[in-house]
């Protein structure tokens, strides 16, 4: 399977075949004739499997009927507002709209919170087709009566399952609002839970549902494993197994923001190059720890489910579980940042007696059991008793950081320090 089926323009196909994509990812082959025939479109795509491009390739083409060079910013009005739940995936989509669209004389520009508003109101104010945008900053914007959405003809809700888990199903439905009803819809999202069967009925016409890999099943690229261990010898496991088979470039997830600087710092003390990225550290913070996580200066990225959110990892060799999510479905999101693209990657899970039921959520979402395997020296002992772990609606320190959906204190100024944190 070519590119050149598919339907897309000669000078996107260029542009393909410069970023070095040989053929499209089995999302990109469905969701594109589907995008460009006009019609609304479900799909159950993980972050990897290419999505980005499924979407924006196509719209590109539709839109580029529409590029012209006047001044006038009532000539460039929103054709296509892709919403996306996290800063960071708002960044990369931006950049990828700029990279595909790099030869489409279409204007595009990403809004989103946690930065100060001029920039984003004098790009919207010049006329934008393309609008990326997390959905509190955006209805800001509208307010400001900056955005207009009046024009709309594509949207897209990007990774829609984490923008319900962060609680914006409120704000999508204000916005949405906002929109002509006469318009194309593309829903991405990486499983489709009841929830979002509920959201795509009241936001797709008669979709084309895409699918391609089985629901809720894990990329079969990755190993998975599980290491018995006790619950504080977890960090010292970690340097041991990172030591001992030297691993680079591991991303590891706590259920805490506090938890994610503890291990940071002590891998840290360790002489393992390490920090933690998570959502009450600046932008500026974020971007420059994940730069150089990517350029190997950083070699562990400790994080919470809801800082890793859409950060574009590639072809990352390991993740470690070294607490498992809450939510079972959270395993999924987290081991889907290895095995990226065809890679194949290593999914490694320390789990304690405290969490044996959650080991036994994922293993039924999974529907299979984890190998597990025992390291030497590390010997779980049998006469610790479980504790009740701390949820994240008990209060207190537990909670912060956790990915469970949160009540969002909806329309507040933004803020950051609510569970899941505002995008
Ligand atoms: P996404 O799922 O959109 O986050 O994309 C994951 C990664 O796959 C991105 O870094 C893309 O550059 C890359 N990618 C997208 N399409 C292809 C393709 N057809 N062939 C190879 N890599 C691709």
């Amino acid at each position: 399977m070519t590119f050149d089926t598919l339907g897309l323009s000669a000078d996107l196909l260029r542009t393909v075949a410069e970023e070095g994509y040989t053929e499209p990812t089995p999302v990109q082959e469905k969701a594109i004739p589907l995008v460009l025939a006009g019609k609304d479109v479900l799909a159950a795509a993980q972050t990897g499997t290419g999505k980005t491009a499924a979407f924006t390739l196509p719209i590109l083409d539709r839109l580029r009927q529409h590029a012209n060079t006047s001044f006038s910013p009532a000539r460039h009005p929103v054709r296509a507002l892709i919403l996306v739940p996290t800063r960071e995936l708002a960044v990369q989509v931006d950049e990828a709209v700029r990279t595909y669209g790099r030869t489409v004389p279409l204007r595009s520009t990403v809004v989103y919170g946690g930065m100060p508003m001029d920039p984003q109101i004098k790009a919207l104010r010049g006329g934008i087709e393309i609008l990326v945008a997390t959905p509190g900053r955006l209805l800001d914007l509208v307010g400001q009566k900056v955005a207009n959405l009046a024009q709309v003809e594509i949207l897209v809700l990007d990774e829609a399952d984490r923008m319900l888990d962060m609680g914006f199903l409120p704000d999508i439905q204000r916005i949405t609002a906002l929109l002509p009803a006469k318009r194309q819809n593309l829903m991405f999202s990486a499983t489709f839970s009841d929830e979002i069967r509920r959201l795509s009925r009241t936001i797709l016409n008669n979709p084309d549902e895409v699918e391609v890999a089985p629901r809720n099943a894990t990329v079969d690229a990755i190993k998975q494993i599980v290491y018995p261990v006790d619950r504080d010898r977890k960090e010292a496991l970690l340097a041991h197994l990172i030591r001992k088979d030297d691993l680079r470039q591991l991303l590891v997830f706590t259920r805490t923001k506090i938890g994610a600087t503890r291990l940071a710092t002590w891998l840290d003390r360790q002489g393992l190059n390490a920090v933690a990225i998570h959502s009450d550290r600046s932008q500026p913070e974020r971007t420059r720890a994940l730069e150089e996580f990517k350029n190997g200066e950083i070699r562990v990225l400790v994080a919470t489910d809801v800082a890793a959110r859409g950060l574009d990892i590639e072809d990352l060799p390991h993740v470690v579980n070294f607490e498992l999510p809450w939510n079972p479905q959270d395993y999924v999101h987290r081991i889907g940042r290895t095995g990226r693209a065809g890679a194949t990657g290593e999914a490694i899970s320390l789990v304690c007696i405290d969490e044996a039921d959650l080991l036994r959520g994922v293993q039924r979402l999974l529907r299979r059991a984890i190998p597990w395997t025992v390291e030497d020296g590390f010997v779980p002992d049998r006469n610790i008793e479980p504790r009740p772990l701390r949820g994240p609606d008990s209060g207190a320190g537990g909670a912060r950081g956790g990915s469970r959906p949160t009540h969002h204190p909806h329309r507040k100024p933004v803020q950051y320090r609510a569970g899941a944190g505002r995008a």
